[in-house]
């Protein structure tokens, strides 16, 4: 019998009202069933919600410091429990190891700094413009937040939304992907063992049609933080903008790595497998296309072609292994059929291009790492997100033309520049549209303390991470204090 799992709503493990599941199943493995998890619907949202808004009328008054306490012993929870929650990840999203424990550090560095911001959320003070009056401004929390996210970064992306949203004096209702219900039950397990009061975390398992929506709708949630497909983010703001609520939307990507023929090419080579293949290519910043100068084309594309043939893949347990399978069938065959377009728009296959199903990958969702090249800028492999271990290469002539290229798509999240030439690197970090530019580092691998997300398409101009996701979970509240004794009238009286 597969273990069965519960929402948290006020504090308590409860099913679905409707009493329904749904199975969460291991993706190199599909006859593994690794639990069944709540299906829930609209009375479950509306249950959470309720405990949510209540627990924020105590919550917000506890000082921010104490709040930061229970942060840091999150953290500790989280340390102390890293390598299961790593394993747990890898088998319900397929991830390998290194990585999974990768998406765990990431929260546990969420959680210390949320910790330490407690003893900070500087507020200002100002200089009145009239004598004997005291100006500031204070940050206060919201209220109610509601939390939807995707499967491939199960732990790292929650905490990058709830952290800083309980911190600053917020309660969540929280809705992940149901592919990974699993990463998420054990963080919501230990938000509630470190000490956080109920309903100040709840969590509601279930589809985003039902779910999510119901949130999204819920007139009594107050901001709504949200990751995931650009088309999704679309309808949510949409539907946002029914009660105006606040939405912080990271989307989607079609990230670049640029290889200039002064590069370092061993380093690109690294960068460029990592940054196309790890994670299987599903991260929001994974490297989706190579622009390559021509000088080097193909000395790097042989090199290319040969190191990603020797790609291991596998299940992510297994320490041989490179490259995982892809989250669920429906991906998958997302990722075949782009294969097809790409054929179909002329590309040439250099590498992979097929489903992967021999021997041990016979029951997962495994798929080559696949190279197209003969790409050109408006092909459609070129311009949308495929999500999936597919690399598009496209040649190029000068650093002018790469950065051109670079920035011809809907989507601004990361970005990646290969040169030992220093202006060539400033000239792409001042003309590349994307939120996040690495020189000589691949377009992967963002740091929990600096501002995460992207321009154009790919979200609506918040950041996630650091200082500056808590802009979003606050709002500014001016203060004046007049301690004249007299009615002094701004713009009037002194002027
Ligand atoms: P998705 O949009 O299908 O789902 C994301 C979440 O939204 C899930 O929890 C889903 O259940 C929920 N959802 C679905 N329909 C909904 C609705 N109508 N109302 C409310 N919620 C709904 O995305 P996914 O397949 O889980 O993740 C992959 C996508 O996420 C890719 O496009 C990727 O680029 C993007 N992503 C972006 C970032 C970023 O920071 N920019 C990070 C990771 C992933
Ligand atoms: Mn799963």
């Amino acid at each position: 019998m597969a273990q069965k799992f519960q929402n948290l709503i006020n504090g308590r493990w409860v099913d679905a009202r409707s009493g329904q599941t749904f199975e969460n199943r291991n993706p190199a493995n599909w006859n593994e069933v690794i639990g069944t998890f709540p299906k829930s619907g609209k009375e479950d949202v509306d249950d959470a919600v309720k405990a949510a808004r209540a627990a924020f009328e105590k919550w917000r008054l506890v000082p921010a410091p104490k709040r930061g306490d229970i942060m840091r012993k999150i953290g500790d929870l989280m340390v102390a429990r890293k390598e299961e929650i790593a394993r747990e990840m890898t088998r319900e999203m397929g991830k390998v190891l290194a990585e999974t424990r990768g998406d765990v550090q990431e929260g546990i560095d969420t959680a210390y700094y949320a910790a330490t911001e407690g003893r900070r959320l500087f507020g200002h003070t100002v200089p009145s413009e009239l004598p004997n009056k005291f100006a500031m401004a204070l940050r206060v929390p919201i209220g109610v937040a509601g939390i939807i996210t995707p499967w491939n970064f199960p732990m790292a992306i929650p905490t990058w939304k709830m952290f800083p949203a309980i911190l600053s004096g917020n309660t969540c209702v929280f809705k992940p992907a149901s592919d990974t219900p699993r990463t998420a039950t054990m963080l919501v397990e230990i938000m509630n063992e470190a000490g956080l009061p109920p309903g100040v975390v709840n969590i509601v398992h279930g589809g985003g049609g039902e779910v999510g929506n119901a949130i999204v709708g819920h007139p009594d949630v107050d901001l709504i933080s949200f990751t995931g497909s650009t088309g999704i983010g679309k309808g949510i703001s949409r539907m946002a903008a029914d009660t105006l609520k606040r939405v912080s939307l990271e989307l989607g990507g079609k990230n670049a790595q640029i290889v200039m023929d002064d590069a370092d090419l061993d380093l690109a080579l690294d960068g460029v497998l990592w940054g196309a293949f790890g994670t299987t290519g599903q991260r929001c910043t994974a490297t989706s296309r190579l622009i390559l100068h021509e000088k080097v084309y193909d000395t790097f594309m042989s090199m290319l072609v040969a190191r990603a043939n020797a790609l291991k893949l596998g299940d992510g347990l297994l320490p041989e292994s490179q490259v995982g399978p892809c989250v669920n069938k429906g991906q998958r065959d997302t990722v075949a059929s782009y294969v097809e377009i790409g054929l179909n728009e002329g590309a040439k296959l250099a590498a992979g291009g097929k489903i992967a199903a021999d021997g041990a990958l016979a029951n997962g969702w495994f798929h080559q790492p696949t190279i197209f090249t003969d790409v050109t800028p408006g092909m459609r492999i070129a311009k949308e997100e495929i999500f999936g271990p597919v690399l598009s290469v496209i040649r190029t002539k000068d650093i002018g033309e790469s950065i051109r290229i670079l920035n011809d798509t809907i989507y601004g999240l990361s970005s990646s520049v290969y040169t030992r030439d220093i202006n060539k690197a400033f000239q792409a970090i001042r003309d590349i549209q994307s939120g996040i530019t690495y020189i000589n580092a691949p377009t992967i691998g963002a740091e929990a303390h600096l501002p995460f997300g992207g321009v154009k398409q790919t979200g609506n101009g918040h950041r996630e991470g650091g200082w500056t996701v808590y802009d979003f979970y606050t709002e500014w509240k001016a203060v004046y204090v007049d301690y004249s004794g007299s009615l002094q009238r701004a713009q009037i009286d002194n002027y």
